[in-house]
């Protein structure tokens, strides 16, 4: 069977590598998400990955701590950077080629991320994994992925949260809630509904990126949720 997407962006959060823990790597917990990602890429799907660092360390945090907002959001990055070294050698020993680029210059650790670098690796077979989100302070790792996805031409940004999508309230609080199969972007705005932060979902509006809201752990995996056999909401026009 074809692929039914080219060219995918995956956010991964800080907090599905740390597993059942707040903080840190688990290793279970990586390999798994690498194994979802590496039978997706077997498939013939191009995959880029925008990697966060919630399980390492927050700039919000920080800066409520009393560091300098900027200083706590570029440790913010550095932690990012950490969890795209630790993902893209995860995917290599599922036995599919991954290279990790990052958003601030550092040589020694990962090529720089330029669009073209990160597209020539795709097209020859590399999952790339990006890390630094998106090089700047204020920003978030779902505006990464947002950004990423919009200059890496992909199809779609997939999005595993906790819950199997977009809910027409909190699932948790109000027993009544209904899940989306496919919403607007202006239903969501109208009805303030939460997808991603106001400037990701903004940027992904503005250019008509399609967003793909999804359980981690959702049994069909993440193939499986790109095939239609999962459950997941569609956010798009
Ligand atoms: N961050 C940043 N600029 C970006 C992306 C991330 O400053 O473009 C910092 C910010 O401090 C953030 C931290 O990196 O709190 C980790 O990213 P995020 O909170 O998005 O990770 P996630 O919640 O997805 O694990």
């Amino acid at each position: 069977m074809s692929p039914v997407h080219k060219r995918i962006l995956l956010k991964v959060s800080g907090e599905a590598l740390a597993g059942d823990n707040s903080f840190g790597i688990e290793p279970p917990f990586l390999q798994a998400v690498a194994k979802q990602i590496a039978d997706v890429a077997r498939s013939g799907v191009q995959v880029a990955i925008v990697v966060g660092g919630g399980n390492i360390f927050r700039g919000m945090a920080g800066a409520a701590d009393g560091t300098d907002r900027v200083t706590a959001d570029l440790m913010g990055m550095l932690g990012t950077m950490i969890n795209a070294l630790a993902l893209s050698n995860a995917i290599m020993r599922q036995g599919v080629m991954s290279k990790p680029f990052s958003a601030a210059t550092m040589p020694s650790v990962a090529d720089t991320f330029t669009a073209r670098d990160a597209k020539l690796a795709l097209e020859e077979g590399f999952v790339v994994v990006l890390g630094g989100g998106t090089g700047n302070p204020f920003f978030t790792t779902d505006t990464a992925a947002t950004l990423r996805a919009i200059e890496l031409e992909c199809d779609v940004v997939l999005k595993g949260t906790k819950v199997d999508g977009v809910y027409s309230a909190d699932p948790k609080k109000d027993p009544t809630a209904t899940r989306y199969d496919a919403i607007g972007y202006d239903e969501v705005i109208q009805q303030n509904l939460k997808v991603m932060d106001t400037a990701a979902f903004a940027l992904a509006r503005d250019n008509a990126m399609p967003i793909v809201v999804y359980a981690l752990d959702d049994e069909a995996g993440l193939s499986g949720v790109l095939e239609g056999r999962g459950r997941s909401t569609r956010v798009g026009h």
